[in-house]
């Protein structure tokens, strides 16, 4: 069975609380996790970043009918600790966390890395897009029993140079580094800990990407699946990661683009000169 919009049906995530932080509008990746948790009947809460995108989120979340919408700017120390207070107050616990987060200056995803790169570029796009989760794991496995589960969202410019994507992709490779500490971490207290690395999808982030079209036509014409990356694809890893599906599966980042991650040279065919 599914819902109208494609996302399998079930109980797989019935009982079961979440923090979704990251949607920003109905493209975001964080908003089809959103709707496949839904669809197996998990109860979610949504952060915001701040008041201008709470207009676009509030709709969202409240036609899946969201316990908590809270504003949450990962930057600040006093947000982060009102949002998770705000979880504990009312839930009294939490058994999943959703971040999909990032940022960087648009001046950062275009032209030369190492001339581009400035020490606060540098920092702010690590605070944001890294160590966000640090500290977002950190307070939610406080509120977890044995069972939680939680994912954030990667791209393979962490593993190899991708044209423009520059600081982000050293962000992204401190982020699975540190998915696989929070896991070693977290694992004796039975708490998994995972980040999938999707292919491009077209939402507000990539958009600041500079040659994003090229991306995109270039991944569909190398990948062996020779398509996009389907965002339902991310949103069923996920559901797998954080229900009992994922039971034994910690500190992995998993691959959902279409294959294109294993391929070392494109078929000459596909190749236009
Ligand atoms: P998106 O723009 O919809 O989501 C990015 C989110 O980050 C937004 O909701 C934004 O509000 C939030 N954010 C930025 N700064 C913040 C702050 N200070 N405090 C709180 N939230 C903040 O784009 P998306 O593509 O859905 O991105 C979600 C995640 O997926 C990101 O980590 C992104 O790098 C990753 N990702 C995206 C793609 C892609 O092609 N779109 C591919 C692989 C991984």
């Amino acid at each position: 069975m599914s819902d109208e919009i494609g996302y399998p049906t079930g109980d797989l995530m019935k009982g079961r609380r979440g923090l979704v932080m990251g949607v920003a509008n109905k493209n975001s990746i964080a908003w089809h996790i959103a709707q496949q948790l839904h669809a197996q009947g998990a109860t979610l809460g949504f952060t915001y970043a701040n008041d201008a995108l709470a207009r676009r989120v509030r709709p969202l979340a409240e036609s899946i009918n969201a316990d908590l919408i809270l504003e949450c700017d990962v930057l600040s120390d006093a947000s982060m600790d009102a949002a998770f207070k705000t979880v504990e107050d009312k839930w009294g616990g939490l058994d999943f966390l959703v971040h999909a987060i990032a940022f960087t200056d648009k001046t950062a995803l275009e032209g030369s890395f190492v001339e581009n790169t400035t020490r606060q570029i540098f920092r702010d796009t690590m605070d944001v897009s890294a160590f966000s989760f640090v500290d977002a794991a950190n307070r939610a496995s406080k509120l977890m029993q044995p069972g939680g589960s939680m994912i954030t969202l990667t791209y393979l410019g962490s593993e190899r140079t991708v044209p423009n994507y520059n600081v982000m992709g050293v962000a992204k490779a401190a982020l699975e580094a540190s998915t696989r500490y929070i896991a070693r971490d977290l694992g004796p207290k039975g708490i998994r800990v995972n980040a999938i690395s999707a292919g491009p999808i077209k939402t507000l982030a990539a958009a600041g990407i500079s040659s994003g079209r090229h991306m995109f036509s270039f991944n569909r014409m190398a990948s062996p699946l020779r398509d996009d990356t389907d965002p339902r694809g991310v949103a069923g890893a996920a559901l797998y990661m954080l229900s009992d599906l994922g039971a034994s599966c910690t500190g992995e980042t998993h691959h959902v683009d279409a294959g294109f991650h294993i391929v070392g040279m494109p078929d000459e065919a596909s190749v236009k000169e």
